[in-house]
């Protein structure tokens, strides 16, 4: 297949760049680099069967020859990215997914929506199937990212309902490894930084809030079986092994050998108090779950920071 993916100079988009040319398709990555960066994928550009273009996908987007999936992955997706570019946030979540529908209605292409778990916003349900539909503040600063995807997903499925579309949503929940930048300000790195340089890491708030951690590699693997599956509504993966930020803390610290200490620093507004996926139905329907430890994924991704260590 021709595969069109926005966003794929990102984290998440250069890991499945990868997968998709291994698996022998043909790769279109459309990226501005607003919190990408191209060295993410500098080592598949010049490649045969990969193509990046310098795009943001706001605007109207023109693309030559046929193009068979499009995978629209395109958004700020740290807090910090998207609270420095809320307005940007929103309009690709709104604009770029109405503009990637348009590529894939015309070429009679199937569809692919990078969701997450922020639609289910401050969850009252944990762990958190696909069928709750959330507890969100649309006017909370957290709002313009949640917002445009919970927009985006609406989208989608117009366009599958009016237009025929075969369009997929996957809502994916907090996922790490290699390739994350050393400050995009997730938690993840920002500990793995923190505690390879012995400075103290930053717990937001008492650090009794949850989260449960998914390595890249799953991720892709689960997007791979979504793409080939017949679903045509949202789909959670993720890891469900959930534990406390304080807990994460003392394990990237344990891992590193860090001399680090904990200090505490205001919880942002609206930070979700527990987040926990439900994956029956990827289990279920995909025969998907994920493979790789908590403990695993952190060594392949301290490890990666400790070789691309920068000041
Ligand atoms: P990332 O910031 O590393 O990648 C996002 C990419 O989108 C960047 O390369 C960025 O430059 C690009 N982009 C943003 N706006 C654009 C625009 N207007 N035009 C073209 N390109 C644009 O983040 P990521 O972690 O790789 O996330 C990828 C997708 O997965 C996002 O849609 C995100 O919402 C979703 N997601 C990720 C996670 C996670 O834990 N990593 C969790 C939930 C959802
Ligand atoms: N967090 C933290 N210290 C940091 C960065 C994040 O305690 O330096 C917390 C944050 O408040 C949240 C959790 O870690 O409760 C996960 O944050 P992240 O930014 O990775 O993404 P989120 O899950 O909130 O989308």
């Amino acid at each position: 297949m021709r595969i069109l993916l926005t966003g794929g100079a990102g984290f998440v988009g250069s890991h499945l760049s990868e997968k998709l040319l291994g698996l022998g398709h043909s790769v279109v990555v459309m990226d501005n680099l607003i919190t990408g960066r191209q060295e993410n994928i500098a080592h598949l550009i010049g490649g045969d069967n990969f193509e990046f273009i310098k795009y943001d996908v706001t605007k109207y987007i023109a693309i030559d020859g046929v193009i068979d999936y499009v995978l629209h992955l395109a958004s700020p997706a740290s807090p910090v990215d998207y609270l420095e570019h809320p307005i940007k946030t929103l309009k690709v979540g709104s604009l770029g997914t109405h503009n990637t529908l348009g590529v894939a209605k015309k070429y009679g292409a199937k569809f692919l929506l990078a969701s997450t778990s922020e639609v289910y916003g401050d969850p009252l349900v944990n762990p958190q199937p696909e069928t709750y539909w959330g507890n969100v503040n649309p006017t909370g600063p957290r709002g313009v990212y949640d917002e445009a995807k919970r927009f985006a997903e609406a989208m989608t499925l117009a366009y599958h309902r009016y237009h025929g579309v075969d369009a997929k949503i996957i809502r994916i929940f907090n996922t790490y490894g290699e390739r994350m930048r050393h400050r995009d300000g997730r938690v993840v790195p920002n500990f793995i930084d923190q505690a390879l340089k012995d400075q103290p890491l930053t717990v937001y708030g008492d650090g009794s809030q949850t989260r449960s951690f998914c390595h890249v590699s799953d991720l892709v693997e689960g997007i791979v079986r979504v793409m080939a599956s017949d679903l045509n509504e949202p789909i959670n993966l993720g890891n469900p092994a959930e534990m406390t930020v304080l807990e994460f803390a003392q394990k990237i610290i344990a891992l590193t050998g860090s001399k680090s200490k904990i200090v505490f620093k205001d919880l942002p507004v609206n930070d979700p108090k527990v987040r926990r996926p439900d994956i029956t139905f990827a289990k279920r329907k995909l025969k998907w779950e994920p493979k790789v430890s908590l403990e695993e994924g952190l060594r392949r991704t301290i490890e990666w920071f400790k070789k691309n260590y920068k000041d």
